[in-house]
């Protein structure tokens, strides 16, 4: 009462009012102050070294960087996004390198690879739950962990194909595959504009006042095109959202402003400072974010400028060509009017090859210098695969590329247009086509491509990035709603494949050296029986009772399916539910495809996850870049593993499906029906071609092909044996 009636104020805030540039590193907390006394530390942001902080005034954990692509620009964008909710300074620390976790470009600076061990620190009020918040984002993977990857496919940019040593063909310039397809169109030159920018600023308010507004534009803009788009322009436009919003970048550009400078002079000097750091690491997957920052760059310019972004009016068939393309430049331009792209250089993994593939746009990259010398409206064939772009093609050239879209594209209408029909091979046996789905959305999407039912529901969905488990009622509700969009259609429910690899923060799994050797999949079911039980009940309660099937993952020995069907078998007793409900085991290790006849003897059905299979028979991590050319379902190995787990299903009369990524390969198809395979669960968009091929084979046919796969070397020959037969 003293102190409220005679004090000025009970409350003295106490403001940095530019945080981006400094953090409070130590603090007077709770205690007396005189005149004087000490109340805060601050330090610069973005220093060479850890800051010397105070005895406690930090707080900081470690962590192992399980991100496959290490933290690149959209996992820096989500970092910085959760660490904006805090009011604590949060950092990363990376080898003595620290920035800003507020910072998307700040932390892409780090380049922080798959397995750094990092530091997460914070001062501040809430530093605790900051840090905590912001490393178990990073130790959740954000959906890119090694293994994961692979595992959940978003729209990916094609995979690299370095380009060959064949000898150069007159009028043909070779490149590297960006996004596949094969085109024939006429050249557009897209040359990007110089923009010219002043030095000197007219006052630092009526600067800093035009670069707010112009940053104002471009979000709207980019807002705008992101609502909508689809999941991965969506994607890349949030990461561009980032880092428009980005501290770091706005606090270097207000500081030029403040010395003087020019809101565009500020904004250019400002980012070209981040893309020299980000071309300076060495790093290949940063060095194309760079084109990121040149396109936000080049935007706000334009922004200041009072230029609208108007698309350019484009020829029909027009096959772009530049020297690099921008994501931005790509967005704008009018599908209908685009074929494809070519440029002078870029990367397989940037951005753009992203958009092209979700576009549907045939594109190449690292085609070279030569492409800026083709005159615009040169006839050009653009084949993406064969990574070759055809210059003022001769009559022949043109034909064939004619003809060879024809194929491609009635081949594709006429598999849409019979999507629906029931599947059966030419000689008339029952194949049935599903899809795998991970939610009630991709359930919809499977109906619509014509998949007769779910092979595969990846239940992680509902599990991974929260604090708790979902509970029954909820589990039930989102079963329910997956059954329900396949509208009576058969679904095949997986239990639970999370640890190790793929965690879950109520899951206290220890650190493993070898987390896909580790605790997964039904382990972690038989670990936490009650989570397992959980599940189990949600999915008896879907109705109708005997649509949803339930599937075992990672299944290595008998033992583990017996223990499962006691809890099946127990929570029918508490449902009093009589009716016999299906169990099913996946086979995806070496272990599970070698007893798959004692299996079958206990199992209602098996269903090969080659992604797994392929990995633990070859020894070779799913989720390795480098190994990615040489992972290849269709080994031999791996072939005579689905082999005999067909024979050891044909002996107690079960039926095999494949629900992994080789169901999906429109070559493997009359390779795994010859194997005895009797159930594709492909991925939703391949599902009509998947139909349209198993229409056109002769069982005893594929049998005669499997048999001869089995005595291959390599899966090379297999391929090309699969080619012989006319696939
Ligand atoms: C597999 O391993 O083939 C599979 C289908 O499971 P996931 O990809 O989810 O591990
Ligand atoms: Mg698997």
């Amino acid at each position: 009462d003293l102190l409220a009636r005679k004090a000025k104020s009970l409350i003295t805030p106490i403001v940095v009012t530019n945080p981006e540039a400094f953090s409070i590193v130590r603090r007077a907390q709770d205690h007396e102050t005189g005149v004087g006394g000490f109340l805060m530390e601050l330090t610069p942001i973005g220093g060479a070294a850890v800051a010397e902080t105070g005895e406690g005034a930090e707080i900081v954990r470690e962590v192992v960087v399980p991100l496959a692509h290490g933290i690149h620009a959209r996992p820096a964008a989500r970092i910085a996004e959760a660490a904006r909710r805090f009011a604590a300074e949060v950092a990363l620390v990376a080898v003595n390198r620290r920035a800003s976790a507020k910072s998307p470009v700040g932390v892409m600076s780090l380049a922080i690879r798959l397995h750094d061990r990092i530091t997460v620190a914070a001062s501040g009020p809430d530093a605790q739950d900051a840090v905590t918040a912001i490393a178990e984002l990073i130790e959740s993977g954000m959906g890119e962990r090694a293994g994961e990857v692979a595992a959940h496919p978003v729209v990916e940019a094609a995979p690299v194909v370095i380009a060959s040593a064949e000898p150069a063909e007159p009028g043909v310039l070779r490149g590297v595959l960006a996004a596949p397809g094969l085109a024939i169109g006429q050249a557009v030159r897209l040359v990007a504009e110089e923009i010219a920018v002043v030095e000197a600023g007219s006052g630092a308010s009526a600067e800093l006042a035009a670069l707010e507004d112009a940053l104002c534009v471009v979000q709207a803009r980019i807002e705008a095109s992101a609502a909508n788009g689809d999941a991965a322009r969506k994607a890349i436009l949030g990461a561009h959202l980032a880092f428009l919003d980005d501290p770091e970048l706005t606090a270097a550009a207000r500081r030029l402003i403040g010395e003087g400078k020019s809101a565009g002079f500020a904004w250019r000097r400002a980012v070209g400072g981040y893309v020299e750091a980000l071309r300076g690491l060495g790093d290949r997957r940063l060095a194309e974010r760079v084109d990121d920052l040149i396109d936000l760059e080049r935007q706000v310019l334009r922004a200041l400028a009072g230029e609208e972004e108007t698309a350019r009016a484009l020829p029909a068939g027009a096959i772009l060509l530049a020297d690099e393309l921008l994501p931005s430049q790509l967005m704008g331009v009018d599908p209908g009017q685009t074929a494809g792209f070519a440029t002078a250089r870029g990367g397989p993994t940037s951005h753009v090859a992203i958009l092209a593939a979700a576009m549907g746009l045939p594109a190449l990259v690292a085609v070279g210098e030569g492409v800026l010398d083709i005159a615009d409206g040169t006839a050009l064939i653009l084949d993406a695969e064969g990574g070759k772009l055809r210059v003022a093609p001769d009559a022949e050239a043109l034909a064939q590329a004619q003809s060879a879209i024809a194929v491609r594209h009635e081949a594709r209408a006429a598999a849409k247009a019979a999507a629906h029909q029931e599947s059966r091979t030419a000689c008339g046996t029952r194949i049935e086509v599903f899809a795998n789905v991970g939610s009630e959305k991709d359930a919809l999407a499977a109906v619509a491509n014509g998949a007769e039912g779910s092979g595969l529901l990846r239940t992680e969905f509902l599990f991974l990035e929260r604090e708790t488990p979902p509970d029954e009622d909820e589990q039930a509700r989102q079963y329910q709603a997956v059954a329900s969009a396949l509208e009576g259609r058969p679904l095949i429910v997986r239990t639970l494949d999370v640890g190790g690899d793929k965690a879950a923060p109520y899951l206290p799994i220890p650190a493993e050296e070898n987390p896909a050797l580790g605790l997964r999949g039904v382990r972690v079911s038989l670990w936490r029986p009650h989570l397992l039980k959980t599940q189990i009940r949600a999915i008896l309660r879907v109705a109708p009772l005997g649509q949803c099937r339930i599937m075992v993952p990672m299944v290595g020995s008998l033992s583990e399916l017996r223990a499962v069907r006691a809890v099946l078998d127990e929570a029918r007793r508490e449902m009093g539910i009589t009716q016999a409900v299906e169990l099913g085991v996946m086979i995806e290790t070496p272990a599970a495809a070698v007893t798959a006849d004692l299996i079958a003897a206990e199992a209602d059905f098996l269903s090969v996850g080659t992604n797994d299979l392929t990995q633990y028979v070859l020894a070779m991590d799913r989720g390795n870049p480098e190994l990615a050319a040489r992972i290849d379902a269709l080994h031999p190995a791996v072939l005579r593993m689905i082999d005999q787990t067909c024979r050891g299903a044909a002996r107690h009369g079960r039926w095999v499906g494949v629900c992994g990524g080789l169901a999906s390969d429109l070559a493997a198809v009359p390779v795994l029906l010859g194997l005895g395979v009797t159930e594709l669960s492909a991925t939703a968009a391949i599902v009509p071609e998947v139909k349209a091929r198993v229409r056109g084979l002769e069982l005893a046919a594929c049998r005669a092909l499997a048999a001869k796969t089995l005595d291959q070397a390599s899966p090379e020959a297999v391929r090309d044996l699969i080619k012989s037969f006319g696939v």
